[in-house]
């Protein structure tokens, strides 16, 4: 305690520009939760994003709401691509002005608050929500703009099932006209949430994952497909025309012209990811043509799409937590030895039977290499999905068993960190 109240009154002086207006409380909160990120990040302990925000918010619980009064908010949710859009929407904001974002992935209030704690005054700010948060986050951070990506089953053990998170959604947008909404509209769950929103904004990005959208929400008929077209064959939920597509390595504006979208990753499934972007930063007044032009400064994040030198193997780390992003990390992989590693610790989800949902074909054609606490599940399913692979005990096993030259690497959550972490915390 003695440290904090030492640095309250330290920092006091220098947040008066974040803290003008707010109730005493709210300034010591911020005072004190800048403190606890920072002497986080000292002792070595991560970025410090949640413990700053967690401790903020123990002594002021409103300290959310009252950090977002002010700045106009983009929030973007959705079971995939979060984290990526987030930070492409951040940069096209960023043309207006400076914005407050938690760019590595805390997702949570606590990662929020802390997000716009550590910023100070912002005229903007876009964060990345949980999809289980977005309903409190919305009540607290009150947004101008909510983009909904997609919705497919993620962590078997405690997520919610997906028709009842698109529910949720849908209530919460109801009840909020004043909310723009952005919404894909190849995601028939999606589509459904954003529904009873007034202002939706629809953007077409494909969707590869289809298993979790065969039945109508709204009536439990079968839904159909036909040219990336869908409809309902029970009742009128169809596919709604979009206003922003992608299409050949570019984006359509509303107004049709054609932007060629310049990233430095893979896959696309990220110009999707920039086409949303570009539809949100518009909400804000950002020109597409302005807009683009900062995507391609974004090279990775927080190790996602890293590419790392190391005795001698170029190696690239694809980050994939769950059935429909593994089938975008095969999307972008190249034909080159794969190194698979799968943890199931707390943060992964404790059930590895969503292994069963992947279909790992596509990894037939190359050598592969398994790790990770988990490795004999997937050992499992890729005997029986007839892919042929090598176990290996350790990350630089992996990396002495595959020739001089490209490695990919695709590792679920913690799995993944580990492997950052024996790069260094490569971001
Ligand atoms: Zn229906």
């Amino acid at each position: 305690m003695t440290v904090w109240q030492l640095d309250v009154t330290v920092e006091s002086g220098t947040l008066a520009g974040v803290t003008d207006g707010m109730p005493l409380i709210a300034k010591v909160a911020t005072s004190v939760s800048k403190t606890a990120a920072a002497l986080s990040r000292a002792a070595g302990r991560g970025d410090g994003s949640v413990i700053g925000g967690w401790i903020g918010l123990k002594i002021d619980p409103d300290l959310l709401a009252h950090l977002a009064a002010g700045r106009a908010v983009a929030l973007v949710s959705g079971t995939n691509g979060k984290t990526t859009t987030t930070r492409f929407t951040a940069a096209a904001v960023g043309v207006l002005g400076r914005v407050a974002t938690n760019g590595y992935g805390a997702n949570m209030p606590t990662g929020h608050t802390s997000a716009l704690a550590k910023e100070g005054h912002t005229p903007f700010a876009v964060l990345e929500v949980d999809e289980h948060y977005l309903g409190q986050v919305i009540d607290q951070t009150k947004p101008q703009v909510v983009a909904l990506l997609n919705l497919s089953r993620d962590q078997l053990d405690r997520a919610k099932e997906v028709a009842m998170m698109a529910q949720m959604w849908k209530i919460k947008l109801a009840s909020h006209p004043e909310i723009k909404v952005i919404a894909n509209a190849d995601d028939p769950l999606v589509v459904w949430a954003a529904s009873g929103s007034p202002q939706t904004t629809w953007f077409s990005a494909g969707q590869r994952w289809l298993d979790d959208s065969f039945v109508c929400p709204e009536s439990g008929h079968a839904i159909e497909r036909a040219q990336g077209d869908w409809w309902c064959t029970g009742c009128p939920l169809r596919r709604p025309r979009p206003s922003w597509m992608v299409e050949d390595g570019g984006v359509f504006d509303p107004d049709g012209v054609w932007h060629l979208v310049q990233l430095q990753l893979p896959g696309r499934v990220n110009i999707g990811n920039a086409a949303t972007a570009l539809a949100v930063a518009a909400e804000f007044g950002v020109r597409p043509i302005d807009g683009v032009r900062t995507l391609k400064q974004v090279a990775s994040i927080a190790g996602r799409y890293a590419q790392v030198d190391k005795d001698g193997r170029n190696l690239r780390l694809l980050l994939a937590k769950n059935p429909a992003s593994w089938l975008e990390a095969f999307d972008m992989a190249d034909q080159v030895p794969t190194l698979l590693s799968i943890n199931a610790r707390d943060p992964d989800g404790l059930d590895t039977s969503w292994l069963w949902d992947v279909d790992f074909a596509p990894l037939r054609d190359r050598p592969v290499l398994i790790t990770g606490d988990r490795a004999f599940d997937l050992a499992v399913r890729l005997q029986v999905n007839q892919v042929q692979f090598r176990h290996v005990q350790t990350f630089d096993e992996a990396l002495r068993s595959v020739p001089p030259g490209r490695l990919e690497v695709i590792a679920n959550y913690t799995a993944f960190q580990d492997i950052r972490a024996e790069l260094d915390r490569v971001n």
